[in-house]
């Protein structure tokens, strides 16, 4: 995702490579908080679900095996492609990058509950 012309002075000059390493090699390819796997095309429900073609099996937003869905709730799944990015938690003092989907970029992680809530 890039980064807004206002926002880039908030970011070490070698972003881009750090961004790269994080994504693609630290985090081996996936979401840090999801597990959807990057590039692919993954069936979503509205509540966040989404079926690991890989494993055979539908998960959670947080990666973790999830019941599967009734008819209703499939009538409703739609298919997106998975986009990740890097991203840097404000207004930490210590910023630790994650890679993150689209999905899991519009929330940040709380470190001492360990919850994820939207961004204000
Ligand atoms: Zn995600």
């Amino acid at each position: 995702m890039p980064i807004k012309a206002e926002m880039r002075w908030f970011y070490p000059i070698d972003w881009p490579q750090l961004s790269n390493h994080v994504r693609f090699e630290r985090a081996g390819g996936v979401c840090q908080r999801c597990r959807r796997p990057h590039g692919e095309f993954v069936c979503c429900l509205p509540d966040g679900r989404w079926y690991d073609e890989a494993r055979q099996t539908w998960r959670n937003q947080r990666g973790r095996p999830a019941r599967w869905p009734d008819i209703e709730e499939a009538a409703r799944m739609r298919q997106t492609r998975v986009v990740r990015a890097c991203r840097k938690f404000f207004p930490r003092t210590i910023c630790e990058p994650v890679a993150l989907c689209r999905t899991c970029f519009g929330t940040t992680m709380d470190r001492n509950s360990a919850v994820w809530k939207p961004i204000q």
